[in-house]
């Protein structure tokens, strides 16, 4: 059989598409939280062994007291809509590393990392609401795990996490990373944009949930647009950037301030 037409046949049999909490969208992310787990862990043990953890500044405390705020708002919302199973696989940490990187990533669990390369482009604690609001959007809307059961599809022609990494434990590795947008390349650029535009507009409704200004996004991704060739552009390979980001931004802005004066 040809490979693509084997590809739609196993796509054909995980048509039991799970949905995104909020925007809807149907995906195809079979794997378990479960069986992600032990790459989560090697790659966030590896993350906090590598960059020293930054505690005592009011940065550090920034990040933790924005993540918690963010989580359980979001939580709340998730739990408003039915999504229990998906609010019980979250465990969530919030980090600041020491890294001249510009970068954030959540994981698939919710273990949240920022590194201080990132901090003079948030500039104060609605710009991290903005970064936290993506980057856990990405997680909530578990992009990693439909990344890496595509990806696991195309380069092994099955779905099976455990048989993958036991026949090319370097390669299902490497999907993970890419999965979770810390991987050195970006191969699969055919779900960055959509997940990027996803990413944005749920962590737009997200900051605004914790009760930060959602206008103040499109005047963050502006100033990281215009930091972009003065800094190393981590963040930028890793989540790259939308065409008319702020346009976009602004014109979901009255769903969010729905939600901002609704707490206000
Ligand atoms: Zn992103």
């Amino acid at each position: 059989m040809k490979k693509a037409a084997c590809l739609i046949l196993i796509l054909g049999l995980f048509s039991s598409c799970s949905k995104v909490p909020l925007t809807g969208r149907s995906q195809l992310a079979f794997l378990s939280n479960q069986e992600l787990q032990p790459f989560v862990n090697e790659e966030y043990t590896k993350a906090l062994k590598t960059n020293k953890l930054v505690t005592n500044s009011d940065a550090g405390r920034q990040v933790v007291q924005v993540g918690k705020k963010m989580s359980e708002a979001v939580e709340k919302y998730l739990l408003d809509e039915g999504y229990e199973d998906l609010v019980k696989e979250f465990d969530w940490e919030f980090n600041l590393l020491d890294s001249d990187q510009v970068n954030a990533w959540c994981m698939p669990g919710g273990k949240v990392a920022f590194y201080t390369g990132i901090l003079p482009i948030t500039q104060n604690e609605t710009g991290i609401a903005v970064v936290m609001g993506h980057e856990i959007a990405h997680a909530v809307a578990s992009h990693a795990n439909e990344r890496m059961s595509t990806g696991l599809l195309v380069n092994f022609g099955f779905g099976v996490l455990s048989a993958a990494a036991g026949q090319n434990p370097t390669l299902t590795q490497e999907i993970f990373l890419q999965s979770v947008g810390i991987g050195s390349e970006l191969k699969m650029l055919q779900f960055s944009r959509k997940h990027e535009l996803e990413a944005d507009r749920m962590g737009l409704i997200f900051m605004a949930m914790a009760g930060y200004d959602p206008r103040e996004a499109p005047v963050f991704w502006d100033r990281m647009a215009a930091s972009a060739d003065q800094v190393p552009p981590e963040f930028l390979s890793t989540h790259p950037g939308p065409d008319r980001r702020s346009e976009r931004l602004n014109a979901r802005m009255p769903e969010a301030l729905e939600y901002y004066q609704r707490i206000k």
